[in-house]
């Protein structure tokens, strides 16, 4: 662990050559919760040619739909194409000590070999906020490092879906076939980000199912309010077979049309604008909270709280000389 001497220029030139160790490496920094990697890892990002764009692809279903199946599938047919494809893992329910649902490698085999594929799991911590933060980054050092396409995939726990929503160009939602007519109760919030809706093993014994599952959620998303942002036909249902490669070149021509149509219409850049600024204003808000776990400030947050209790300062009283306080520590600061 030789971090000290760790050569960020380097390990940029690295990164930008595509070596996979460099990305490795550079993404191992940004996950880091120690705070001399993060500033190591800022000065790196900061060092990456910004000019270099991935098509960013968010994915999410809930566990056995077969995402690993597609992503396996749908990369290798892109790689196929001569393209440079990155997958990385939302998973806020994987923790250190193991559990995590899109940590193993071992899914995706056929890909994780190949040397044109790039696959990372989730940065373990439970707390979203964090694990978010992170692989936003590591979707930068991938677009860095001249990957075309970066697929994220998440599960469907708590805000995982809007907050991956937040990084992706486009937002595809993993389904499997019903079995009765009824919708599988989707929340409708994923329903409303979503750009298209797979119904995913359309093939064998379950195509019927998957037919009516489709044509459901067809109907369900003409229901919904337009969007500026969808041309005609879009938001959209359609069948694949991951398992059978069934599909996946259309879900492509579709992936492809639909960035086409946003980009002549200035919503690409747009929602990427958007986004920048929606990451900015959440290491804001993090760098702000992180302020208050210092122990100066613990302290006098427990002082400050004692003379409230007992009555001697007004809560908003206290509460501007402690935000006083704290701008004054911080601009002291080397
Ligand atoms: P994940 O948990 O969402 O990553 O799901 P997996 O990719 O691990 O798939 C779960 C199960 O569904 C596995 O047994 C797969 O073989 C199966 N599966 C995935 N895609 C298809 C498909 O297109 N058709 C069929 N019949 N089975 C599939």
């Amino acid at each position: 662990k030789t971090d000290h001497n760790l050569d960020i220029a380097d390990l940029a030139e690295r990164v930008q050559k595509g070596e996979r160790r460099a990305l490795a490496r550079a993404i191992t920094l940004v996950e880091s919760a120690r705070s001399d990697h993060k500033a190591q890892a800022v000065a790196l990002l900061d060092l990456l040619p910004k000019a270099r764009q991935a098509l960013r692809i968010g994915l999410s279903g809930t566990p056995g739909v077969g995402k690993s199946t597609f992503i396996e599938s749908f990369g290798m047919m892109l790689v196929a194409q001569g393209l440079k494809v990155a997958v990385l893992a939302v998973d806020p329910s994987s923790t250190r000590s193991g559990g995590s649902i899109l940590g193993d490698k071992t899914r995706m085999d056929r890909l994780s070999r190949d040397p044109a594929a790039f696959i990372r799991p989730s940065p373990s911590q439970t707390h979203l906020g964090g694990v978010a933060r992170r692989s936003r980054e590591a979707v930068a050092l991938c677009e860095g490092a001249g990957f075309d396409v970066v697929l994220i995939e998440t599960v469907g726990v708590g805000q995982s879906e809007t907050v991956v929503a937040q990084m992706a160009d486009i937002f595809l939602l993993l389904l499997a076939p019903a079995g009765g007519d009824e919708l599988q109760g989707v929340k409708r919030g994923i329903m409303e980000i979503a750009d298209m809706i797979l119904i995913n093993k359309a093939d064998g014994d379950l195509k019927p199912a998957a037919m009516r599952t489709c044509a459901d959620y067809a109907g369900a998303l003409r229901l919904l309010r337009k969007r500026a942002q969808d041309p005609p036909g879009y938001p959209k249902a359609m069948m694949v077979s991951a398992l059978q490669e069934d599909g996946l070149d259309a879900v492509w021509a579709d992936l492809n049309s639909l960035r086409d149509w946003r980009q002549e219409q200035g919503f690409w850049e747009r929602t990427r604008a958007d986004q920048a600024r929606y990451w900015f204003e959440q290491d804001v808000r993090n760098g702000l909270l992180a302020q208050l776990e210092t122990p100066q400030a613990r302290g006098a947050l427990m002082r400050l709280g004692e003379e409230v209790a007992a009555g001697h300062t007004a809560p908003a009283a206290a509460a501007a000389a402690f935000l006083t306080s704290l701008s004054k520590s911080d601009t002291s600061k080397p």
